[in-house]
This record gives C-alpha cells, sequence and structure tokens, in this order.
C-alpha cells in the first residue's frame, strides 16, 4: 500500500501507476475499497486542516470525526456526516456521502466549496466552485500538463430528484466541474484535499420515541417535518434535523442490554422506534413542547426518552442503541456465513424515495421479501425517504432470494422517482452495478464511460468500479 505525504507524492504515485484504487478508512459497503491486484494509495498521511472563516480546507486522509472535533473546539460543525464518523474527507467526497441530517442540510455535494483532484495522468486540479462550468453544448474543457485539452462530456441523462444520490456521475446542464467529482467513487481523479462550508455548532436534544407501526413512524414524521420547514420559514418553535427509523424486527435482533444501556425497557412485541435530532436555540422547553404535542396528536404512546441539549453522554446512549442494530444484523449475517456457507453475505439495500411515496416504499419493501418468505430488518434515514432494508439469511438460497427482492424493489422505487443508490455508492457490487443500469439504462452507463475515456483513456483509476470494464 503506498503511502503519500503530500499531494506532490500523490501525483507521481498516479502517474506512474499502471493501476490505482484510492482508499480513505475503507468503511465502503459496496466493494469499491476493496483492492483487485490495483497499487492501493492510502490517503491516510494526508492529514492538514486548516480553517477559514466559513470554511475548512482538509486533506483527503482526515476522518470526519478528528474534522468535527477540530470544528468543535472553535463552535463550528459539518452537517453531512455519515453515521459512520471515521470515514475520511476523500472518501465522503468520492461518494458524496450523507447522512441523517440530509433532510435539513443536503449531502456532501451542497458542502464542497473547492476540491484539488489528482488526474489520471498526474496533473493536478485546484477547483474552486463556480469557476468552471460547462458549457451550453454539454462540454467541460480542461487544460493538462503542457496544453493537453480534455473535452469531458456532460450526460444526457437525468437524476431522480431526491435529497441523496449517490448512483454515478452527477449530470446537469451547465453543471459545475466540481460536482463531477463528488460522488464519482475514485474512476474520475483522487480527491487530495477539499474545502468545505461550516457552520456555528448547533444545539440538539434527542428524542427515542416507540412508534407502533410503519403508518404511525411515517405520520410522526411527516408531521415533524412539517413542523421543521415551518420552524425554517420563521414560523414555530420545533427544529428538527434528523428522524431515524428503526423497524420492530431491527428491534428484535438486539440483546436486552442494548435497552438497559440506553435506559429504557424493550418495546413490545410489534413495535418500532424513532430517534429524532432536534435543533434548539435558547430555551428549549418550546421546541419539546411542541414535540410533545405532535406526538399526542399523532397517536403516540408512552413519553419519549429525552437527551437534554448538552447531555452528550444520554444522547450517546442513545445514538448507541441505534448504532447496535447493524451491528447485531451483522453478527447474524456472519454467524450464518461461518456456521451455514461461506458465501453468505450482507444482503441489503439503500434506496431512496420522494418522502411521500414513503408508505408505499415500505409496503413494497415488506412484500417483497415476505412473498419469498425471507427474514428480514428495515432501518435507516425515514426524514430523507432513505431506507436499509436488510435481508437476515439463513441460507445461501435467502442470500439469492434476497438479491432478487433487491432487484426488484429497487425497480419499484425508480418507478416512483427514486433510487436504488442513495449515499453507500455503487463500487464493484454487482447487484448495485445492476441497479445503476436499471436506473438509467445502457445508453447511460455508456455516457458515464465517454465522461470516464475523457478524463482516464487508459482506465487507470478504479477499474471496476460503478461499471464492469472499458468496453461498450
Ligand atoms: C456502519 C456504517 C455506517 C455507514 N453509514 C453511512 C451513512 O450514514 N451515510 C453514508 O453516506 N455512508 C455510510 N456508510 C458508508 C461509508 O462509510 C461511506 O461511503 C464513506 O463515505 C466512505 O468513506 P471511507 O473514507 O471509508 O472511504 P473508502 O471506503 O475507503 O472508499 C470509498 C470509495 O471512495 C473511493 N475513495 C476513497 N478515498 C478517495 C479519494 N481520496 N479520492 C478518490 N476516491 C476515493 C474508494 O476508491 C472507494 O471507491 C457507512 C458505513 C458503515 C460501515
Amino acid at each position: 500500500m503506498a503511502l503519500p505525504r503530500d499531494i506532490g507524492e500523490l501525483a507521481a504515485l498516479v502517474a506512474h501507476a499502471d493501476r490505482i484504487l484510492p482508499v480513505g478508512a475503507q468503511s465502503s459497503l459496496t466493494g469499491g475499497a476493496t483492492p483487485r491486484g490495483e497499487v492501493v494509495i492510502s490517503t491516510r498521511a494526508l492529514n492538514q486542516v486548516a480553517l477559514h472563516a466559513n470554511t475548512i480546507t482538509a486533506g483527503a486522509g482526515v476522518a470526519l470525526v478528528d474534522l468535527q472535533r477540530t470544528l468543535l473546539s472553535h463552535g463550528l460543525y459539518y452537517p453531512p456526516v455519515p453515521t459512520f464518523d471515521g470515514a475520511f474527507v476523500g472518501g465522503t467526497m468520492a461518494t458524496n456521502a450523507a447522512g441523517a441530517a440530509t433532510f435539513k442540510y443536503g449531502s456532501t455535494r451542497q458542502w464542497v466549496e473547492a476540491i484539488t483532484v489528482v488526474l489520471a495522468d498526474g496533473s493536478v486540479l485546484r477547483l474552486q466552485r463556480g469557476e468552471v462550468t460547462a458549457s451550453e453544448d454539454g462540454w467541460f474543457e480542461i487544460a493538462g500538463p503542457g496544453g493537453r485539452l480534455a473535452r469531458v462530456p456532460v450526460p444526457s441523462y437525468r437524476m431522480p430528484d431526491v435529497p441523496k444520490l449517490s448512483a454515478g456521475y452527477f449530470a446537469r446542464p451547465g453543471m459545475d466541474l466540481v460536482d463531477l467529482f463528488v460522488g464519482s467513487e475514485g474512476t474520475l481523479g483522487v480527491v487530495a484535499e477539499a474545502t468545505l462550508r461550516v457552520i456555528p455548532a448547533p444545539r440538539r436534544a434527542v428524542a427515542l420515541v416507540a412508534s407502533q407501526s410503519d403508518a404511525q413512524a411515517i405520520a410522526v414524521t411527516h408531521a415533524l417535518r412539517d413542523e421543521a420547514a415551518r420552524r425554517w420559514r420563521g414560523d414555530g418553535p420545533l427544529d428538527v434535523a434528523a428522524i431515524e427509523y428503526i423497524d420492530a424486527m431491527a428491534l428484535v435482533q438486539l440483546p436486552d442490554e442494548a435497552f438497559t444501556r440506553a435506559g429504557l425497557p424493550r418495546p413490545t412485541a410489534g413495535s418500532g422506534m424513532l430517534l429524532v435530532q432536534i435543533e434548539v436555540t435558547g430555551d428549549e422547553s418550546r421546541a419539546l413542547e411542541r414535540f410533545a404535542h405532535v406526538l399526542e396528536s399523532c397517536g403516540c404512546a408512552g413519553d419519549p426518552v429525552v437527551a437534554a441539549p448538552g447531555d452528550d453522554r444520554a444522547a450517546a446512549r442513545l445514538f448507541e442503541l441505534r448504532e447496535a442494530v447493524p451491528s447485531a444484523v451483522n453478527a447474524r449475517v456472519a454467524a450464518a456465513k461461518a456456521a451455514i456457507h461461506p458465501d453468505i453475505q450482507k444482503t441489503a439495500g439503500d434506496m431512496i424515495v420522494p418522502f411521500d411515496r414513503m408508505a408505499e416504499c415500505l409496503a413494497l419493501y415488506r412484500d417483497n421479501f415476505e412473498r419469498r418468505g425471507l427474514t428480514y430488518a428495515i432501518w435507516g434515514h425515514l426524514s430523507d425517504g432513505n431506507l436499509h432494508p436488510n435481508v437476515i439469511p439463513a441460507s445461501l438460497d435467502d442470500v439469492e432470494r434476497g438479491r432478487e427482492a433487491l432487484l426488484d424493489i429497487a425497480k419499484g422505487v425508480i418507478a416512483m422517482g427514486g433510487s436504488p443508490l442513495a449515499e453507500h455508492g455503487v463500487g464493484r457490487s454487482a447487484l448495485k452495478q445492476q441497479m445503476l443500469r436499471e436506473l438509467y439504462g445502457e445508453a447511460g452507463l455508456d455516457a458515464m464511460r465517454a465522461v470516464k475515456r475523457s478524463l482516464d483513456p487508459s482506465w487507470k483509476l478504479s477499474p471496476g468500479v460503478l461499471f464492469p470494464t472499458k468496453a461498450g
């Protein structure tokens, strides 16, 4: 593994290698950061940060948890953080990462002011947002070393209108060149550093609410989204940044200690839970009163468990409960792999639909899994319309039927105006690459390959990520 210490070393490595795979924290859930014979370039040592008035410039190897620590010591915050905050800045640029609070803050893309990218020939491109935009007839022109000009076509496919999208190359008439690199999963260039917008750190309360059904969880989320939208218009006291859902089957996976640690009893059978992040300014009592009123009007039984603003330990206990869910499901998959069949794998989706299609979408998940006799659990970022349906396989056959179900679900999600690829990217997963094909068709993939060819003619960068080969 190569470990460049600065942009010059990185550029020299890229220029001289035949095939490379840049990696960050390797937390990818799509196989995108798993090498297949390439020179692996770790960005770990590109870890400088420089704080400016409203932005921070960070090397690709800075972990978000460290970025936030630096920012917090100045009362600042970087909002579009994925749930896994050990991810590196470069990895989050490459995947257009997003997290629970996308509903309020958007995904990584909206926070990138400038980006430095090393191209396949080793040239270094420093881009400030607003500096280079696509021509009216849909091209970028990029001057390389020695005046070589790359003409990069902007694909003409239409992207779904959803708040988070990590599904191949961003494409829009008149788009900014920064946006072509954000979300390109290392296939167009290696991100060396980025300048990110930051905001004053919000104060937040965290609340855990029991919900008796999917319908109730959606009704509460709907009402809280409306309250937040009112607040952003300057009306009303309740500002909500994120609402996450853990369905009943996901809660069943948790051991009793997970609830004990969070300070609440195990919910009754059939109940799910919502984890709500409420942002407060000044006295939080009006916001929390309004929150209680919303829960009551949606028929929620019992009081929520609330971590007050500033009580970081109580908030951490509630977040730990949420984190325990993927850990428990992944442990079940690993146990089945060890005991039943070595090819058993995590079989999960990362789908998003416009929020008003959420009830239909949840029904689509359940129907597809249940008619195939599969055990499954669902959790994720309900306020964004982005959930993670996970099969809990008891055999290799379950994995195969789970993949078939996910592909059918992907088609349904696309028909609803959503995307089967929301925040984790496409990577080298055959299933996700098939979903990308469903989303944009073979013509869309050809348009992406044309972009790739224009910037990386020898197919050196991350071959096999996003789409299989240079052919086609
Ligand atoms: C428990 C868990 C929870 C997660 N939750 C979320 C979530 O809420 N939201 C979300 O968006 N994701 C989530 N993820 C997925 C993952 O954390 C994100 O995709 C993250 O952005 C990857 O960052 P990384 O540094 O680990 O990148 P890696 O996994 O190392 O790489 C990811 C991809 O980016 C490319 N890449 C990495 N660095 C660079 C670079 N400098 N230049 C060019 N390409 C590069 C790699 O080649 C690879 O294709 C989660 C993962 C886990 C394990």
